[in-house]
C-alpha cells in the first residue's frame, strides 16, 4: 500500500487493526495506550455502496469507525423524497448518538462511496467510553461538530442553489478521499442535494468549465481552487473544523494518488 507523504505523525500512520492500516482520524488521535485497549474490540468490515449503516429510528447495535469511503446522513420524507443533511468519512464514528446516551439516529446513514471501517459492539463501546477519557472527549467533540454541521446544512439546503451545493458536496467528498476522482452518478447527486437529475446535470455542465471533468459515472476534480470559488460559503464554514477532524483539505494534494474504486464505474 502506498504510504502518504504528508504531515501525519509517523506513529499514527503505523497503527494497525487486523492487518489493516488505520486511517480513521479518531483512532489516530487517541493516545496509543487507549488505542491498544480498544483494538481487541474492533473488527475490520467492508462498507459497500448503498449499504445502510444505520436506519432512522432503529436501535443502534454497533458503531463503526469509518476508515475509507463516504457515508451520507439522509432524511427521507413520506413521499419518497430525500435530502442529505450530513457527510461522513474517515473522521467519523457512525453511531455517535450512543455517545450522548441515545439509542437511535433520526437519519438513515448509507455508504455513498464504498470503503471500509472498524466496527465495535455497542456494549463494548459503552465500556470504552467509561474507561478511555481521551476517546470519550474526542467523540463528544465530534458530536458537537456534527450538530454545527447539521445547522449549516439546514441553512444551505434552504438558501443556496444547486450548483453551489453540488460544488460544496464535491469539495467535502474530496477532503475525505485519497483520490481526485469521485465515483458517483447524477442520479445519486440529485438525491443528495434534494432535486432532480436534469437540474443536477445543468449544474454539472456549468461546473465542467469551473474545475471538474465529468466521466460516465465519475467526476474528476481537476482544479480545486476554481471549484472552491463556485461553492457556497457553507464549504468554508464547515472546512474550519477540518483540523479538529484530522482532515487535510487545506493542504494542496498531488493528483497521482491511488484511485478509490466503486462498482458504479
Ligand atoms: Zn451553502
Amino acid at each position: 500500500m502506498m504510504k502518504k507523504g504528508n504531515n501525519h505523525g509517523s506513529q499514527n500512520d503505523d497503527r494497525m487493526v487486523g492487518g489493516q492500516l488505520v486511517r480513521n482520524t479518531i483512532l489516530q488521535q487517541i493516545p496509543i495506550s487507549e488505542f491498544d485497549a480498544l483494538r481487541p474490540f474492533l473488527t475490520f468490515t467492508q462498507l459497500r455502496l448503498a449499504d445502510p449503516l444505520q436506519r432512522e429510528h432503529s436501535r443502534i447495535q454497533s458503531a463503526c469507525f469509518v476508515n475509507s469511503g463516504i457515508a451520507s446522513l439522509i432524511v427521507e420524507t413520506g413521499d419518497g423524497r430525500s435530502v442529505e443533511v450530513g457527510i461522513a468519512g474517515r473522521e467519523e464514528m457512525i453511531g455517535l448518538p450512543l455517545v450522548a446516551g441515545l439509542s437511535a439516529y433520526s437519519q438513515t446513514v448509507i455508504m455513498q462511496v464504498p470503503g471500509n471501517g472498524f466496527t465495535i459492539e455497542g456494549s463494548a463501546l459503552q465500556r470504552a467510553l467509561n474507561a478511555l477519557p481521551e476517546l470519550r472527549g474526542i467523540l463528544i467533540q465530534r458530536l458537537g461538530i456534527r450538530s454545527l454541521q447539521l445547522a449549516q446544512n439546514a441553512a444551505c439546503n434552504r438558501l443556496h442553489n444547486v450548483k453551489q451545493r453540488v460544488a460544496r458536496w464535491l469539495l467535502a467528498a474530496h477532503d475525505r478521499m485519497d483520490s481526485d476522482i469521485v465515483r458517483t452518478t447524477h442520479e445519486f447527486l440529485a438525491k443528495l442535494v434534494g432535486t432532480d437529475r436534469p437540474t443536477v446535470s445543468v449544474a454539472m455542465a456549468k461546473l465542467e468549465q469551473r474545475g471538474i471533468r465529468r466521466g460516465r459515472a465519475s467526476i474528476h476534480i481537476v482544479q480545486r481552487e476554481t471549484l472552491e470559488q463556485e461553492a457556497c460559503e457553507c464549504y468554508a464554514a464547515l472546512q474550519r473544523f477540518n483540523a479538529e477532524l484530522g482532515l487535510e483539505s487545506a493542504i494542496r494534494r498531488e493528483s497521482d494518488r491511488p484511485e478509490l474504486t466503486s462498482p458504479l464505474s
